[in-house]
């Protein structure tokens, strides 16, 4: 992202914008489905993870934190997948209004892709750990195996569905 600044000598100076370091997708939807107003910005990509209580089910969401921070959050933005259970508006319009949509679960159960699907969203790409990355499901929940390999390949993820391709 570019931007022209000027020290005022005339001068405009192509700078680096930096990305945002926030996940601000959320308080920003809450806000426009609140009805006030917000400075328009391009959507990035919706992330849902299962977080269930496994191994698996937890790296979902330590692996989707990494992959935000890596491709950063003007292109991704993690969304509450409880709240989509529970029909909240800002969440909803918040997969709707997104440049598409991640699924992340830990094992075959698929749950956040079935709660999407049962809201009547189609994710444009879901992962599933066990098969994807080939981790074998436990209940270790402080086990943090191969974060970064699945961290680097969500994120890969993120980014074909921003680029559409
Ligand atoms: S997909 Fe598997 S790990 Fe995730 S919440 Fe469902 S049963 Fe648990």
């Amino acid at each position: 992202m570019e931007k022209k600044v000027s020290c005022g000598c005339g001068n405009a100076e192509p700078v680096q914008q930096e990305a945002p370091k926030e996940n601000w997708y959320l308080p920003y939807m809450d806000q426009k489905t609140k009805g006030l107003e917000v400075e328009e910005k391009k959507s990035p990509v919706a992330v849902f993870y299962c977080a269930g209580a496994s191994n698996v089910g937890q790296s979902t969401m330590l692996a989707s934190v990494k992959a935000a921070n890596q491709v950063g959050y003007d292109k991704a933005a993690l969304l509450c997948l409880a709240s989509i259970s529970a029909g909240l508006k800002n969440i909803h319009n918040g997969a709707k209004n997104a440049k598409g949509i991640v699924a992340v679960d830990g094992c075959p159960m698929q749950c956040a892709l079935k709660t999407l699907q049962k809201a009547e969203f189609t994710p444009e790409k879901s992962f599933v750990l066990t098969k994807d990355f080939e981790i074998k499901k436990n209940f270790d929940l402080n086990s943090q195996e191969d974060i970064e390999k699945i961290a680097s390949g969500v994120a890969r993820g993120i980014l074909e569905v921003y680029q559409g391709s």
